[in-house]
């Protein structure tokens, strides 16, 4: 029997990035091979051993099964959760291309209910993308800063480290999709090179593709989120190269939802 780890399914409103407000249900991955320096989801970086199931929409009420979850049991949980009557379902995580045949299966059986299917990732697996491009809506895939992001396993931050390869080689995948969403979180330590070279890279790809500047919700190891002119420097940055650049921060924060 086909299953899935997965840390939650709940039903809330999309609370970042081009989509933010639409309700969405989320069925949330367990593991991640990155190390985000301000990740507010830590809790999701190896798989878990219980998936907690949200009981009614919206109540932050859960029972939990064990995993790994059938995948015909996630789907029926978010069927419990009035599937139908979300614009999106999302898969989240964690990183939800790091079990790209569970992505795939849900993908097809969620959609086939009526949401759109939103796909959020960190953006550098592109062979795993490959394999489940087709049944994916929405690609929103982060574009990683080096300033405060490592890879798993890597014990202390590289300065140089580097993440614009895989990313622009994600991209020309995820471009396939019917719709593609870049989003860059920024925090103090970012640094106008990245950017630079972030905008460059896209622009190389489509300049027309929308790109969202999340400003850093500080947690983890980030204790400060950029100033407003800081921000506004950076968008216009971004917009000397890029031709629909957005600065959204994460919405679901301010009204203390999941
Ligand atoms: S990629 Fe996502 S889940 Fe993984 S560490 Fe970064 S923010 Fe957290």
């Amino acid at each position: 029997m086909a299953t899935v780890n997965l840390v939650e399914i709940f039903s809330s409103v999309q609370g970042e990035g081009l989509h933010v407000g639409a309700s969405t249900l989320f069925l949330r991955f367990g593991g991640c091979d990155l190390r985000c320096g301000w990740c507010d989801s830590p809790h999701t970086w190896n798989p878990a051993g219980q998936c907690r199931l949200e009981q009614t929409p919206g109540s932050a009420v859960f029972r939990s099964v064990a995993n790994p979850v059938p995948l015909e049991a996630a789907v029926a949980a978010a069927e419990a959760l009035g599937l139908v009557r979300h614009r999106f379902a999302s898969l989240t995580g964690g990183e939800p291309l790091l079990q790209p045949e569970a992505v795939r299966t849900l993908g097809e059986a969620l959609r086939a209910r009526g949401p759109l299917l939103h796909l959020e990732t960190h953006g550098i697996a592109a062979e795993a993308l490959e394999t489940v491009i087709d049944v994916v809506d929405v690609v929103s895939m982060d574009w990683k800063l080096g300033s405060d992001v490592r890879r798993k396993g890597r014990r202390a931050r590289r300065v140089d480290e580097s993440f614009h390869d895989e990313h622009e080689r994600f991209l020309r995948v995820a471009k396939r999709a019917p719709q593609v969403v870049v989003k860059v979180v920024v925090s103090p330590s970012s640094r106008e090179e990245e950017l630079d070279e972030m905008a460059r890279r896209v622009a190389g790809v489509d300049p027309n593709l929308p790109v969202v500047i999340q400003p850093v919700t500080p947690f983890g190891s980030v204790a400060a989120t950029p100033g407003a002119q800081q921000l506004l420097g950076w968008t216009a940055r971004l917009q000397a190269e890029l031709h629909d650049v957005r600065l959204i921060p994460q919405t679901h924060k301010l009204l203390g939802a999941l």
